[in-house]
This record gives C-alpha cells, sequence and structure tokens, in this order.
C-alpha cells in the first residue's frame, strides 16, 4: 500500500477501513470496480452518497499541493459504474495556473480509462468557478450531479446563466469519444503512446490535438490528454493530466525519465512552452516533441 493512505486510513469508518484496506495494493490505480464498490456498500451499510463522501479521504490523500497546503479530493462516477478518485496538484516554483484541480484530477481519470461521462462527482469541499466552468464542457453537463458534505445539486444549479461549447456553436463534448486522424512513423512506445492519446484529445476550439506520455524509471509510462474549454483559461493541458494521473497512480514525479509531446500541426496553438515550464518543476528532463 502506498504511504500516503497507510497515513489516512484511520478517518475512514473501521468497517469501511476493513474492506477498503485490502484494495490498496500497490496495484491501485485510483478506482473502485462495481464489484468492489458493492463489497464497500454491503460491509459499511453506507447509501451510495454517504460511501463516496467516507471515501473521500482516500482522495484527498492523493493531493499534492505544496503551496495551498489545501488538500482537496473528488470522486467522479463513470457511466459504467466505476468510481474514480481525483486530487488537487500545484507545482512547486511554477505559476498558479498550472495547478490541476480534484475535480479535473476525477474527471481526467475517469476519461484516460475509457468512460464517456460522469453521473455524479463527490467533492470535499464545493467546487470553485474555475471547476463549474470544465465541467460544463462535459458530455454529462446537463444532468451531472455535484455531491458535497453538507448538499447534492445539478452543476447546473451551481452555475447558473452558463457559458458552454453551444454559445461557440459547438456541438461535441468533452469525454465524447475522439478519434483525430493523426499519423507518425515511430517503433518509439512512448511517442505511440503520445500519439494514441494525442488521437483521442479534445480540442474543438484551437484543433490543437495533443497528448503527453511520461515514462518513469521503473518503465510506466503515464498519459495525459489536453481537455479543451469554451471558456479557454480553464482547459486542462496535457502535461498536467499526464503529471496528475501519474501521483493518482502512485508514482512518483520525481523518478520522470522522458516526456513526449505528441500535437497537431495544424492546430492554432502549441502546448510546448507550457508543458516545458511544467517539466522544469519536475527536474532536468528535457521535452520530447513532435507536430504531426
Ligand atoms: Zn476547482
Amino acid at each position: 500500500m502506498h504511504p500516503r493512505f497507510a497515513k489516512i486510513l484511520d478517518q475512514l469508518p473501521t468497517s469501511l477501513r476493513d474492506v477498503v484496506t485490502p484494495m490498496l495494493g500497490d496495484d491501485f490505480a485510483a478506482s473502485f470496480s462495481q464489484d468492489q464498490i458493492q463489497q464497500l456498500l454491503a460491509a459499511s451499510q453506507l447509501a451510495e452518497r454517504e460511501l463516496r463522501l467516507a471515501l473521500l479521504p482516500l482522495a484527498a490523500a492523493c493531493s499534492v499541493a505544496p503551496i495551498s497546503r489545501f488538500f482537496v479530493g473528488a470522486i467522479a462516477c463513470g457511466l459504467s459504474g466505476r468510481w474514480y478518485l481525483g486530487a488537487n496538484m500545484e507545482f512547486a516554483g511554477q505559476g498558479l495556473f498550472h495547478s490541476v484541480h480534484a475535480e479535473q484530477s476525477a474527471i481526467s481519470n475517469a476519461w484516460l480509462s475509457g468512460e464517456t461521462g460522469i453521473s455524479e462527482i463527490t467533492v470535499n469541499y464545493t467546487p470553485c468557478g474555475h471547476c463549474r466552468q470544465f465541467m460544463n464542457e462535459l458530455s454529462t453537463a446537463k444532468a451531472l450531479k455535484v455531491s458535497l458534505p453538507d448538499t447534492i445539486s445539478t452543476l447546473q444549479a451551481f452555475l447558473p446563466h452558463s457559458f458552454g461549447p453551444a454559445d461557440l456553436d459547438i456541438s461535441d463534448a468533452l469525454m465524447s469519444p475522439q478519434h483525430h486522424d493523426l499519423t507518425l512513423s515511430s517503433d518509439d512506445a512512448l511517442v505511440l503512446a503520445a500519439l494514441a492519446a494525442a488521437r483521442q484529445s479534445y480540442a474543438p476550439y484551437s484543433q490543437d490535438f495533443a497528448a503527453v506520455a511520461l515514462e518513469f524509471n521503473d518503465g510506466r509510462i503515464f498519459c495525459g490528454r489536453y481537455a479543451e474549454n469554451a471558456a479557454f483559461n480553464p482547459s486542462l493541458p496535457p502535461m498536467q493530466m499526464a503529471c496528475a494521473h501519474a501521483v493518482l497512480n502512485g508514482a512518483d514525479l520525481g523518478e520522470v525519465r522522458r516526456a513526449v509531446l505528441i500535437e497537431n500541426s495544424k492546430g492554432q496553438i502549441s502546448q510546448q512552452d507550457a508543458a516545458r515550464s511544467v517539466l522544469k518543476a519536475l527536474g532536468k528532463v528535457e521535452l520530447e516533441y513532435q507536430a504531426v
């Protein structure tokens, strides 16, 4: 078990702790299957919403917040029935705009795991405006519920008179399946991982279909896809998503040995400078870059 979970297990009800602990082994991918959820419901005797609230300390334990020391956890319910953890992430020494919010982290976790929407998100603090706007881009934005320790409501109630993709004549949505025609010839597994992720990225405003693949010293690879937003600033860059996903899976960002960014050569913007800026916070890894 990752030490970050061992530290907070005593925050869980005993009946829940005994059943969830064996699920938190080294292969724990920061999500719970439907079978696991049923086991947790039966053991804890909690309703689903209460169970998610009780599990939030596990999500918040994944937080990396060296600047704010404010630890946010989120759990997104994928349409498949699986639950995905997420946590906020800050990059020491770099601009605050590089930060990943817990809701973005949980949604990225679900999206990278093949989900095409989420039905509900549970958070230990009320979502900030940035996250409300980010979630308004989702395929399920109209029906999405936001669950907090003391209340549950729809996203639309949290974001009245909202601005979204339809205001820019975009009918596509974040987490809807994407298949962009990007090609390159390579036998480098890391490059091919980044290419596959870029093909599934979401960038209807700039066409900067982009993704980052990070390789760690133990050989593991984690990817991040670019997730664009109608309000532009809440867009989640691919480097941040890759870092957040790696940390959720227990990786140490100090162990990154290679970083590859692949993006569409015909896009209106580039992720290069932003990605390099984040990499500086991680160490001396040089960004490998290809526009295709
Ligand atoms: Zn937020």
